[in-house]
């Protein structure tokens, strides 16, 4: 099946076309066919990147204004003579839209319709700079792309069934009724797809084992995966709670929300602080890419050591808490830009835990790609696995439709 997967974001899109069936998973022969995306829409030059198998890759910096534009352009290009993957857009079996909140209301990935949109709807309100852009993907693939199943893939689902404890905040219980304010955790998709791969890579049953996994891009996030659900993670209410990131501040006293507010800034501002000017930038005052700042590392810079080490003691942290969480831990996984491409940051999260059985080897640590970077006699499997969060929506949009479909089957076989 060719599924066509969406994320609609605030000033960018990004699609993949994805081959995928359970026949395909099961012999990983599942691929991406094209890929491409535009991002700074609205502004004076939106750059447009189209790259596909056996193909020129494709980049021009032109004007668009919308989503809609945006859409159109990569269903053009996949059908374009020269650069095309397809030869018609009717071989777009499906759709998958990467829905960032999905509140107490999916618990799973789920076929929209009108009453799924109402629900997305009632979520926005928890993610209003998000669902609405996710949203509006939906509304315009079902307009350019009629009579195709579309299916919503949530970042929050894969920590629905977090307990209680973990998700509710020591505030009035009343303002969680009312407003359901509480812990839901992001990058669910991520967590999942690295969870179960070091399962595979481990070949043990994926039910049998203690996971935590720590998804460092620009946005990180870290989750405790226990006997394969997710029973604690470090984002919340919003995506700002939990560890350091390239520009949020995660964790923090919250009385200095209010000394800030009361002090000199406005909410505004106060949200912009914590969200755009905290975290690795913030600290070493030179970048948000941790590129730049091991750069700086190497050159003893203090304020980038300050901010490394500020980071992966946070990691750390962490790593100790889940371990705490699910009494004990038997894999460790490191994914996204930083998880998979900086040894220094692994090593740096590590180094200290070997009381708790967690050994990494230095040479397995260095280099990329999906590997093994414990040493043989750590009693933790450490793995640098890359995430696959589209692959995982493509999966689930295949899965929700032969579901459907076979269900159709048995009704129609009673009748
Ligand atoms: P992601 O959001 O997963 O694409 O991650 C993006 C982040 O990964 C960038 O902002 C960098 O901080 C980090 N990153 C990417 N490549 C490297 C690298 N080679 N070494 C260290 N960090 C990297």
């Amino acid at each position: 099946m060719k599924v066509l997967v969406l994320n609609c974001g605030s000033s960018s899109v990004k699609f993949e076309l994805i081959e995928t069936s359970p026949e395909l998973m099961k012999k990983n022969e599942e691929h991406t066919l094209a890929k491409g995306m535009v991002d700074k829409l609205g502004e004076a030059y939106s750059r447009h990147v189209y790259n596909a198998d056996g193909k020129t890759p494709l980049m021009e910096n032109v004007p668009t204004e919308t989503h809609e534009q945006a859409i159109r352009w990569f269903l053009n290009v996949l059908v374009d003579p020269l650069y095309g993957v397809i030869s018609s857009i009717d071989e777009i079996q499906a759709v998958g839209h990467r829905m960032v909140h999905g509140g107490e209301e999916f618990s799973g990935s789920i076929i929209i319709n009108e009453d799924v949109m109402d629900g997305l709807r009632r979520c926005s309100k928890l993610a209003p700079l998000h669902n609405p852009h996710n949203i509006k993907g939906y509304e315009i693939t079902s307009k350019l792309l009629p009579g195709i199943p579309e299916v919503a893939v949530f970042d929050t689902a894969f920590h629905f069934h977090m307990p209680e404890y973990a998700y509710l905040y020591a505030l009035p219980y009343e303002l969680y009724i009312k407003h359901q304010l509480r812990r839901y955790g992001f990058h669910g998709t991520s967590h999942r797809y690295i969870s179960h791969r070091a399962s595979q890579l481990l070949d043990k049953p994926y039910k049998d084992l203690k996971i935590v996994t720590a998804h460092l891009g620009n946005g990180c996030s870290m989750a405790a995966v226990k006997n394969g659900k997710s029973v604690d993670t470090s984002m919340g209410f919003t995506p700002l709670e939990g560890l350091v990131m390239g520009t949020r501040c995660g964790d923090l006293d919250p009385a200095i929300v209010t000394f800030l507010l009361e002090e000199y800034r406005t909410p505004r501002e106060v949200n912009l602080l914590m969200n755009k000017e905290s975290g690795l930038s913030g600290i070493s005052g030179i970048s948000n890419d941790m590129r730049d700042l091991e750069r700086e590392y190497e050159k003893k810079n203090k304020r980038a050591v300050l901010a490394i080490d500020i980071f992966c003691y946070r990691i750390k942290k962490y790593i100790g808490a889940y371990a705490a969480a699910m009494g004990g831990i038997d894999v460790l996984v490191f994914a996204g830009g930083i998880g998979e491409n900086s040894p220094l940051v692994r090593e740096r999260s590590c180094t200290g835990l070997e009381f708790m059985g967690i050994k990494l080897s230095p040479e397995r640590n260095e280099g990329r790609g999906e590997k093994l970077v414990s040493a043989d006699d750590s009693k933790v499997a450490v793995f640098v696995i890359q995430t696959k969060e589209e692959l995982v929506i493509a999966r689930d949009t295949a899965d929700c439709i032969l579901k459907k479909e076979r269900a159709e089957k048995a009704a129609s076989v009673k009748k």
